[in-house]
Parts: C-alpha cells; structure tokens; sequence
C-alpha cells in the first residue's frame, strides 16, 4: 500500500523496506503490495518473488497472524514500511538516536532493536535514557538516547544497534490508517477494539467504489439518493451491489469467505456502534481466531473495494 514514490531517499546507515509476508516455502518476504492481491482475486493464489511457487496468500496470512508474536505479525499485511537505522553505541556513555528518513506525520507502528557486537562475549547493550523521564508512544520521539550498558565490564567495545522503525506514510489513503488502527489494536490484544476501525476501512474504501460504479448509469443525483441513507447501505453494497459490479465490470468476485467475514464484522461493529456492548451470544467477545479473521479480512476487503474501484471507468 505504500506510496514508493514518496518514500525518503536511501543513505549509508538508512535502509528502507517493505514489511511482507514470508513465503511458506522458502521463506522469502513478499511485499503486500496491492498487486499481490489483486493476482490473489484473480487467480485463487500469489507467485512467491523468491521461488516462483503458487501459495494461498489468504490462508497463509492468517496463519501467521495466529502463530506468530501479534506485535510482530500484526503489521505484515499493511504494506508498511521498514526503515533500518545503524547506530554505533559507545559503552558507558549516552548515545543519541535521531530517527531520520521517516516523514513528518508518518505513523509509527513498531520501534525494535538488534545489537550486533565483537564475538568474544555478551555485547554492549542499549537502555533507553529518556530525556524528561517520559516516554510518549504515539508520537514515538524522533530523538532520544541509547546508554551502553557495560555491566562493569570496562573492556568492552562498542556494538552497532539496528534501529527498525515500522511506519506507515501520512499521505496513505483514510482505509489504511483505519487498518492501521485496528492492526494496533489486535497487536495489544485488545480485540474488541478493533472492530470499529476494521470495518470502516472496509467501509470507506467499498463505499467510492461503488458510488464510481453506479454514476456509470446513473446521474449524480440519482447516485446520491440511491445510496443515500435511505438508499442501498453497507450491508446492501458487500452483500449485493458489489457483486453485481464485479460481474458487469468482468472481474472475479470477492471469495465467499471473504464476504461473509466482513458482513459478520459489520454485525459485530453494529452491536458496538449501537448499543455499546457484545451481548448477543451469536456474537460472544471476539477471541484471537476471531480477531485473526476479521483483520485479514478487513485487508483483503480494502484490496477488494480498491480492485473494483480501479475498473470502473468513471463518467466524467
Ligand atoms: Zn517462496
């Protein structure tokens, strides 16, 4: 989903990088950019870039959102990028981070650290020294420092920490800040709270969609008032109107799954959005399996509206 275009310049100690799924196979990272969805909505599969071999990106991508650490794996389906920073740490002394090459206004979704040290021992390791002792998380700071720790070890060397920073672009579309949202979210393992922005990226990236599709019959006014709030909704849209777009424009349609997961997620997202609670027992407290279906779901359904918004050809 990323913008490439609009990604920083690459310098020595900045590396820049897609997040991706690895390929089951050979464990190859491909880039969820919106190509690899698309060749999944039409082909049933992707082509891992590494081995050339078909795999289910939709299976595969939930299974990973269930097997892998949440805060890790959470990210991988958003087309975020990584940007690697080098950093030399100097022991027993504060060492300043300012992290570069990320825009302004870019969100931050995940800030982790490798140290890479001499082979003879444990290395030099970074404590977080927090300049007016308080750490803000969003925004993460852009300067900050690093100690490095020698535990009483005074002949130790520096080491070199990689600064990985996972962010998405201000300029992205509204749908995958909302992804973003909920992906962080599902990271803290708060499941309930990702429903809302799940559904609504959908939402809003389905709803233009099928606004551009029906102006091609229709006038503006006509348009307005046929999906208007009394006019077709959401639900009428995922579950009706969107099919039969595909079907006029000659594309595949979204996989049942997939639809019957978001309408499921609109249900949910109505309860909260109505009346505050889950309390219907068709409809218990998401779990993580749940949560699972739902974010991936919610990605491929943004992918969807994005597929079909692209082939209407727009009247004006
Ligand atoms: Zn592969």
């Amino acid at each position: 989903m990323a913008n490439p275009e609009a990604e920083p310049i690459e310098s020595s100690d900045v590396l820049h990088s897609l997040d991706g799924i690895p390929c089951p196979e050979c464990g190859c990272v491909n880039a969820p950019d919106h190509s690899l969805f698309v060749s999944y909505f039409e082909a049933g599969a992707v082509t891992c870039v590494g081995c050339q071999k078909p795999f289910d990106l939709w299976a595969h991508a939930s299974e990973e959102l269930k097997n892998w650490p949440r805060s890790w794996s959470a990210f991988h389906l958003l087309g975020a990028v990584v940007t690697r920073q080098t950093v030399a740490l100097e022991p027993d002394r504060n060492n300043e981070v300012t992290i570069r090459a990320v825009p302004e206004g870019a969100e931050i979704l995940r800030v982790s650290m490798n140290v890479m040290g001499p082979s003879e021992g444990p290395p030099v390791f970074p404590a977080l020294y927090i300049p007016g002792h308080t750490l803000t998380l969003d925004p993460f700071p852009r300067r900050f420092f690093l100690y490095g720790m020698t535990h009483g070890r005074t002949t130790l060397p520096g080491s070199t920490v990689w600064v990985h920073v996972t962010w998405i672009h201000p300029d992205e579309e509204l749908p995958v800040h909302h992804l973003a949202d909920a992906a962080k979210q599902f990271a803290a393992g708060r499941y309930k709270g990702m429903i809302i922005p799940a559904n609504v990226a959908v939402e809003a990236a389905l709803t233009p969609a099928v606004t551009a599709w029906v102006r091609t019959y229709c006038s503006r006014d006509e348009t307005d008032e046929f999906l208007g709030p009394r006019g077709a909704t959401y639900a009428h849209q995922l579950k009706v109107l969107s099919k039969i777009a595909a079907r006029t424009l000659d594309l595949k349609p979204l996989p049942e799954r997939i639809r019957t997961l978001l309408n499921h997620l609109r249900q949910y997202r109505n309860d909260l959005g109505h009346r505050g609670i889950l309390d219907r027992p068709e409809r218990p407290e998401p779990d993580l399996a749940k949560a699972t279906e739902f974010l991936t779901a919610a990605v491929f359904g943004y992918h969807y509206a994005r597929y079909l918004h692209s082939r209407v050809i727009s009247p004006e």
